[in-house]
């Protein structure tokens, strides 16, 4: 989608620190982060939330953004969450399916 911030970032038409890119995924801090290290992890391709209809899309896209969690957080040896904000409910903002990847930080359960 052409105004779609994380698409544009897809598309380096706006500045991201990115982490790691394949063929299906893309991953990059968080512009405002919660957490000592706070990533998300997208598709490449526009799929609006993780209820869209869509979904599952490409088994590639699945293999990629699980193998995509186990590189990104290798590290985070103390533990690390994995998120998906679905709704006003739960405070989701950008309509493009992203993974928020928390670490560095001990995260309270349940979540606020
Ligand atoms: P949501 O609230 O679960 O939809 O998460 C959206 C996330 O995108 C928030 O944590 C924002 O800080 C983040 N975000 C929005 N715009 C940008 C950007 O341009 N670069 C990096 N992160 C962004």
């Amino acid at each position: 989608m052409s105004d779609c911030v994380f698409c544009r970032i897809v598309r380096k038409e706006i500045p991201a620190q990115i982490l790691l890119e394949t063929e299906e995924v893309l991953a990059f801090k968080d512009i405002n982060p919660v957490a000592p290290r706070h990533i998300l992890l997208i598709p490449k391709k526009h799929i609006s939330s993780v209820m869209d209809p869509q979904l599952p899309t490409s088994p590639q896209l699945t293999a990629e953004l699980f193998s995509a969690i186990q590189q990104l957080m290798a590290e985070a040896k103390d533990g690390f969450r994995v998120v998906i904000n679905r709704g006003a409910h739960a405070g989701e903002s950008v309509p493009h399916l992203h993974l928020h990847l928390l670490s560095g930080r001990e995260l309270a359960w349940p979540p606020g």
